[in-house]
């Protein structure tokens, strides 16, 4: 079990409410953020005070005016009238979590912090979004039915969204310009091509991210198209955070929790749940597509009924299970992560 370490979080996750700001441990507070309506019910953003008054912002949030009030104002609360944001560290470039970087930099001139490959990853998805050449590459790839490819397309197509030029780029294991206290980074690929969770052993502390959320399994490869397969990466990525059990997490979402260890092997175990169930696919129809492959598999609504924009999500996901399987890595995943991986069920 996992075990939520603020109640006052655990219990606002459960009703859907934003809860209040928090203490985390020494200089550090959790600030919960809001989110456009319509998606997960809020975010949450670290704030670190460090030696000199300043205080860094971990994944500043969604582009909303109320949430400019709420870190300016938490910023008072913790370092004082006068007090200046001195670094907005971003965990990947999902609107949840890089969204006000742009705006908090333009007016304070903070530097803007994240991964090299989130850097790259940007200007990929922006060229995208005005090519349909490679999306046209992979419907071809995943043997999507003549009739359907139009649509397909359509909803395959990245939207353009402005790049955000880092300040500072990091890489695995560098340690941020935060004076007084250590925050090295890891690079945790998957979620995102340039996701990075933060180690803060003195704290006591894990930044998570998005990489390991204590009540849904992340998505994998949304950050774009990648030459290394993302789930792969990402499920890598969770074994390499066992070695942080004794951490506490602090999640993009949900709630503060003690057992990442745990969580991780919930959340690789599902994925690989539907490693296998590929994996059956193909030993019954070694020769199936991976549209038929995705259209024999369960889920929750069942193949028919997925919207268009799932029915892309779907194709992609199946993808990435196939190539796993093909790379040879099923093997060795299994001996990581359990014997018994169970089938999954579709979730209601
Ligand atoms: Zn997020």
């Amino acid at each position: 079990m996992i075990t939520p370490v603020s109640q006052a979080e655990f219990v606002a996750q459960a009703e859907g409410r934003l809860p209040a700001m928090e203490e985390v441990a020494e200089g550090v507070w959790c600030l919960p953020l809001r989110i456009a309506p319509g998606r997960m019910p809020f975010s949450l953003s670290y704030l670190v005070r460090d030696a000199e008054g300043g205080v860094h912002v971990v994944d500043p949030g969604w582009e909303l005016d109320a949430n400019v009030d709420a870190i300016d104002t938490a910023v008072r609360a913790i370092a004082g009238r006068g007090a200046r944001i001195a670094s907005l560290v971003v965990t990947h470039l999902h609107p949840d979590h890089l969204g006000l970087a742009e705006r908090l930099r333009q007016r304070d001139g903070a530097p803007v912090i994240f991964h090299r490959a989130e850097q790259r990853a940007q200007e990929v998805v922006a060229t995208r979004a005005s090519d349909p050449g490679p999306i046209q590459a992979d419907i071809e790839a995943w043997g999507v039915p003549e009739g359907s490819r139009a649509e397909i397309a359509r909803f395959a197509q990245a939207s353009a969204r402005p790049v955000v030029i880092a300040d500072v780029l990091v890489d695995d294991d560098d340690v941020l310009p935060i004076p007084g206290r250590t925050l090295r980074v890891i690079h945790t690929p998957g979620h995102t091509p340039g996701h990075i969770c933060l180690v803060d052993e003195a704290g006591g502390l894990l930044y998570t991210g998005d990489h390991i959320l204590p009540t849904v399994a992340p998505g994998v490869g949304l950050g774009g198209p990648t030459v290394d397969n993302p789930l792969e990466a990402y499920l890598d990525g969770l074994a390499a955070m066992r070695a942080y059990d004794d951490l506490v997490g602090l999640p993009g979402h949900g709630y503060r929790f003690r057992g990442i260890a745990e969580r991780a092997t919930e959340i690789a175990r599902r994925h690989l749940g539907r490693s296998f169930e590929v994996a059956q696919a193909r030993e019954a129809d070694p020769d199936a597509s991976v549209w038929e492959i995705a259209s024999r598999l369960s889920w929750s609504r069942g193949w028919e009924n997925l919207a268009r924009h799932h029915i892309v999500s779907a194709l992609r996901q199946t993808a990435m299970h196939v190539r796993l399987i093909a790379d040879g890595r099923l093997d060795d995943m299994r001996k990581a992560w359990g014997e018994d991986v169970p089938h999954p069920r579709p979730s209601a």
